[in-house]
């Protein structure tokens, strides 16, 4: 252990070797934190004290693998694994399943994720009668979700007259009811979302003062990390918690707090002091992540907060380079500029993908760098965007396996009831929802008992129906006694998802059946896994357990080398050798919604300061002086925090520099067989890197590498390359949509859009500028 402790500077040691009572470590980015926590640990581990009695609370369920793996090279697995480690939503959902009973839930609930919650909103909205223009189900969830995080029940709605005032305000006084009406669905379904697990488990250690004492007494030691993050309905949990031993440590940055929008309360770190008595505070001073230039550069971003600690960060690293700076015209060209540095960079100083992090503010800006990374035959992951286990394919099975745990799951029961097809239609539907509803049970309940409730079905209907109910039964009986991996295989197959996709031979079913296979790979995985561990039979139910908490942070299993996309708000915690932070423009970073007040503007740089400081080499920040956004060509204004960051850390990229790299791109690539001499160079405008056109190119980077080459004979100067090669009636092939034929034409130059009839998927408008087409 001492080998550990003594890899520590000082500062550092001092928190590890303070065993007991409450203590912060307020500390910049990249001083090793996270590093602290996870020696901590293992220190503790080493005076005796027992992991089961040791909880350490992360911000993803990576993060705590992460950790968990590195105090097992140092305790050992077997001691590790005991640890009480993970998000405070996975550890929790542990717990409330344990003791769902006191709250009314059985133990087997479901989480309901967020499709799953916009979905019921909806339903709830509609079978109201009320306006979704006005009560837009996502923005009605967000608020519910934020009452949740504050402790406001629905109850304490009612109460609060000032609450129900503002909501009427905003154009929507029924909002409380709908929020009953939620509530009162998730509960009847066995089902908790995302936020219930937090506000239940207040509920739970309020409520039941011999649990909280149970869990006081297991938890001794009490860890956080990125406490700046925690919302109100956390920081409730983990003081009552730690209430008793006061062996507290917590861990953070204000100066990196920046989901406030979600309902983080940076005053959590801020008053921590007065929280607990005799409080060590601990400041952490020394970088270890990053060179100079991007540790001081950081420095005199966040300087410019006026609600901040006051911190020192400074690092015994080199100097290393300026941070890169480089505009472009357009998005496109930004994307081919990160492209095309990324190749250079692995090609001569050997660096392999997976040093490389793109991010950016919004997740809309990820396509840009796509295209420009596909052309490049680069290997991406995109983090955070659809979740594996969220495609439909995917999440299709999963609500059969979600049926087959807790029959009374309404959002799972709605998806699959009819598919695959099986002749019980919507109106059926809709009874049976009516009907649950008025004996407030569940639909899958009513459906047992459909002969004793008349709903005016015939007979071939409730046949039907009960045929269902055998199948689901017939599986919770399999899953009795088989492993999950078992199930789910007999599951695809026997509910006819696989057959139904088999029907579609397009490559984008095809694709779907992998997904298909690459889930009950995962499973067996996870089965052996289990069986491996403790003899356990990996039981569906465990599985599930993962699977509705994991982000998609937490599913890179793959060893594959990638780049890694992502919004900054997931890449807190993260490091990379190289970070290009793209879209540095106004509007966007700092984002038109944030900055009509000083609080919000600076949540915004404190997002850019995290940005900044997820690199260790090379930082580079990009924008463009155009970029499509919202389906229009704007114009852009450079972000105003790359004037804020002192010049001196900045290098200005000139267009020599950047030139040279556009080339192979465009002849080769982008330009396709275009007649190379009308090639020509463009003038460089007010210091702009120059750029090859073609005489007649459309204002915007037009893309037309997958359409067939422009005739050799077509008019020289004709308008725009389009017109000469999509007329209706041709049939054309799209990467994602397959084969199709195009009926309309509309629009000109870049707002040209095409309305093509695919042959799977129907009628869709496409503006050409993006679509990926082949004629053929
Ligand atoms: P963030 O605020 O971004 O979460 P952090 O404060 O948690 O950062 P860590 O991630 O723990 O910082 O550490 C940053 C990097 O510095 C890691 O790669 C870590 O291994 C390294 N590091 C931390 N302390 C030391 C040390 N004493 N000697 C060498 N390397 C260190
Ligand atoms: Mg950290």
């Amino acid at each position: 252990m001492q080998q550990y402790i003594s890899q520590l500077n000082e500062a550092q040691q001092e928190p590890v070797l303070q065993k007991d009572g409450p203590m912060i470590i307020i500390a910049g980015a990249g001083s090793g934190k996270t590093r602290v926590l996870t020696i901590r640990i293992a220190y503790l581990m080493s005076l005796g004290v027992d992991a089961f009695s040791i909880l350490a609370l992360t911000f993803t369920n990576k993060a705590a693998r992460e950790m968990k793996n590195r105090i097992s090279q140092i305790v050992g697995a077997s001691e590790a694994k005991n640890l009480w480690m993970g998000t405070f939503h996975s550890v929790f959902a542990r717990i409330l399943r344990s003791e769902a009973d006191k709250l009314g839930y059985p133990s087997n609930f479901t989480i309901y994720d967020t499709q799953d919650s916009v979905r019921l909103i909806s339903a709830v909205i509609k079978e109201m009668q009320l306006d979704k223009d006005i009560y837009k189900p996502k923005q009605i969830l967000s608020r519910i979700s934020s009452y949740k995080n504050s402790l406001i029940t629905v109850k304490a709605y009612f109460n609060n007259p000032e609450l129900q005032e503002q909501d009427a305000m905003s154009k929507k006084p029924r909002l409380g009811e709908i929020y009953q009406n939620y509530v009162e669905r998730c509960f009847k379904s066995g089902a908790m979302d995302f936020d219930d697990l937090l506000l239940k488990t207040n509920e739970l250690l309020n409520r039941f003062p011999d649990v909280l004492a149970k869990y006081q007494d297991r938890f001794r030691y009490i860890l956080v990390d990125e406490y700046q993050d925690t919302n109100h309905s956390q920081y409730l949990i983990v003081r009552a918690l730690s209430d008793r031993f006061q062996n507290i440590c917590v861990v953070g940055d204000d100066a990196q707090s920046i989901y406030a929008f979600r309902g983080a309360n940076i005053n959590n770190i801020l008053n921590f002091q007065k929280d607990y008595e005799g409080v060590k505070t601990y400041r952490l001073e020394q970088n270890y992540r990053s060179t100079k230039n991007i540790v001081e550069a950081a420095n005199s971003i966040i300087d410019k907060n006026k609600t901040k600690l006051d911190k020192v960060v400074w690092t015994a690293n080199d100097f290393g380079n300026k941070i890169k700076v480089h505009r472009s015209i357009t998005d496109s060209e930004e994307g081919r500029f990160v492209a095309s540095t990324i190749w250079e960079q692995k090609m001569q100083n050997q660096m392999i993908n997976g040093q490389f992090a793109i991010l950016y503010r919004t997740n809309a800006q990820s396509r840009a760098m796509e295209d420009a990374l596909r052309k490049r035959d680069i290997p991406y992951r995109i983090y955070g965007g659809l979740s594996f286990y969220q495609r439909k394919e995917i999440k299709d099975v999963l609500c059969y396996l979600r049926l087959v745990i807790n029959p009374k799951d309404e959002e799972a029961l709605i998806r699959v009831i009819n598919y695959p097809a099986r002749g019980i239609g919507d109106t059926t539907v809709e009874k049976l929802t009516i009907a649950a509803n008025h004996y407030r049970r569940s639909i899958f309940e009513v459906m047992q008992n459909i002969d004793k409730i008349d709903l005016k079905l015939n007979s071939g209907t409730k046949q039907k129906l009960q045929d269902f109910v055998t199948m689901i039964q017939s599986f919770q009986v399999i899953n009795e006694n088989q492993d999950a991996f078992y199930l789910a295989d007999h599951v695809s197959k026997k509910t006819g998802l696989v057959q139904e996709l088999k029907k579609d031979a397009t490559p984008e079913g095809i694709a779907k059946i992998q997904n298909i296979e690459e889930l009950l790979n995962g499973i067996k995985d996870f089965t052996e896994g289990q069986k491996e561990i403790d003899g356990a039979r990996g039981a569906l139910s465990e599985f599930m357990e993962d699977v509705a908490l994991a982000t998609d942070l937490d599913k890179d299993t793959s060893d594959e080398d990638r780049v890694a996309l992502m919004t900054i708000h997931l890449a807190k915690g993260l490091e990379f050798p190289y970070v290009f932070v793209v879209g540095m423009e106004e509007d966007l970073f700092p984002s038109a919604m944030s900055m009509s007040t000083r609080s919000e503007l600076e949540e915004e740089r404190r997002l850019f300061y995290v940005a900044l400081t997820r690199a260790e080499k090379q930082a580079y920040l990009t924008y463009a002086q155009s970029r499509y956004r919202w389906g229009k060509l704007t114009d852009s204004e450079p972000s105003r925090f790359i004037e804020e960051i002192n010049g001196e850390y900045l290098e200005y990229l000139t267009a020599e520099e950047t030139n040279y790299r556009y080339k192979p791109m465009i002849d080769s690539d982008i330009f396709g067989d275009v007649d190379k001499s009308k090639l020509r160079l463009a003038k460089p405008i007010g210091g702009t890197p120059p750029k090859y056109i073609t005489d007649n190119e459309p204002k915007s980077d037009i893309n037309i590498r997958k359409l067939k080459p422009v005739s050799s004979n077509a008019p020289s100067g004709s308008a725009n390359l389009f017109d000469n090669k999509l007329t209706v009636g041709n049939v054309v092939m799209h990467e994602r949509f397959g084969k199709g034929e195009v009926i309309n034409l509309e629009g000109v130059g870049a707002d040209k859009k095409a309305e093509i009839k695919f042959e799977v998927g129907g009628i869709k408008k496409l503006l050409l500028r993006f679509a990926k087409l082949d004629v053929i």
